[in-house]
C-alpha cells in the first residue's frame, strides 16, 4: 500500500494566542475536503489549548515541539508526555536540530523521549540530519546512522509503526537553501535501509520519512515527488496559511 503523505507545520517560537488561533482556523478551512494527506500543526506549548480548540472536529492534528521524558516530577519548566497527550496532541517533535545543536540534546536523551512519547500514546516525529561541515566531510550517512542507532535504541517494530522520521539537514533549516530532490532522495533511501536493519523490513517499508529544510510552495512538489520522501516538516512556510496550504496541496497532487 502506498504511504500517505504527511505534512506537519513546526511553528517554533512564533505566534500569539490570537494569531495561532487564526492560523489554525485558516489551515482547517483550507484543508476541508482534501483526502489522501495527513496534516498536523505544532504550536508552542502555551498555545496548544487554543490551537487544539480551533482544530476540534477537523482532520488537522495537533502536535507539540518537544517533550520531557518523565510523566511527572520535580522538573521545573518541563512538559510531560501525558500532559501533551491530555491537551489533545497526537504528535510530538523529538530531537529537532535547534535542540540538538542549540541546547545540547544527545542521542540517549532523545531516545528516552521517543520511548516516553510512545508509552504515553503519542506519535513521535524523530528529527535527524547532518551539519554543513559533516556533509562537506562526506560524513552524512555516518551521522544519520549514529542518530538512528542512538535514537531508535530499544524500539521494536510494533512501536515503530507510530514513528515518523524527519530528515532535516541542519544547513537547510531556516536558511532558504533546501536540499535538492536528489540529495533528499539519497538520504531518505539510506534512512529507510538502516531502519530496515534496525526495525525490520516491513516497518521500514511502511515508515513515513518527512523531509524538512526550507520547504516552500515552489520547491515542495519536486521534493515530495521523490519515491522515499513521504511528506514534509515545515518551519517558516507553516506560519502563513497560504504557503502551508500550497505545500499540502503539492502533497495531494
Ligand atoms: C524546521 O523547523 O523543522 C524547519 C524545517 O524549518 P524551515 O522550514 O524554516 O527550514
Amino acid at each position: 500500500m502506498p504511504r500517505t503523505k504527511f505534512i506537519a507545520g513546526n511553528w517554533k517560537m512564533f505566534t500569539t494566542a490570537q494569531t495561532g488561533r487564526e492560523l489554525a482556523a485558516a489551515v482547517v478551512k483550507g484543508c476541508a475536503g482534501w483526502a489522501g494527506v495527513r496534516v498536523a500543526v505544532c504550536p508552542p506549548f502555551t498555545y496548544l489549548n487554543v490551537v487544539g480548540e480551533a482544530l476540534r472536529g477537523s482532520p488537522v492534528a495537533l502536535g507539540a515541539q518537544n517533550v520531557y521524558p518523565a510523566n511527572e516530577g520535580a522538573f521545573t519548566g518541563e512538559v510531560s508526555p501525558t500532559m501533551i497527550k491530555d491537551v489533545g496532541c497526537r504528535y510530538v517533535i523529538v530531537g529537532h536540530s535547534e535542540r540538538r545543536h542549540g541546547l545540547g540534546e544527545t542521542d540517549p536523551f532523545i531516545n528516552s523521549k521517543v520511548h516516553a512519547a510512545l508509552n504515553a500514546g503519542l506519535d513521535p516525529i524523530l528529527c535527524v540530519g547532518e551539519t554543513s561541515d559533516q556533509r562537506k566531510a562526506g560524513r552524512t550517512e555516518a551521522v544519520l546512522d549514529g542518530q538512528l542507532v542512538g535514537g531508535l535504541q530499544g524500539l521494536n517494530g510494533g512501536q515503530a509503526q507510530r514513528l515518523t522520521i524527519a530528515y532535516e539537514p541542519v544547513w537547510a533549516i531556516g536558511t532558504g537553501v533546501n536540499a535538492t530532490p536528489e540529495q533528499a532522495q539519497d538520504a531518505h533511501a539510506f534512512i529507510r535501509r538502516r531502519c530496515a536493519d534496525l526495525l525490520g523490513p516491513e516497518t521500514a517499508a511502511n515508515l513515513t520519512i518527512q523531509y524538512g529544510g526550507s520547504v516552500k510552495s515552489d520547491n515542495a512538489a519536486s521534493i515530495l515527488a521523490q519515491p522515499d520522501v513521504d511528506g514534509a516538516l515545515v518551519g517558516g512556510a507553516s506560519l502563513k496559511a497560504d504557503s502551508f496550504l500550497a505545500i499540502v496541496r503539492a502533497a495531494v497532487a
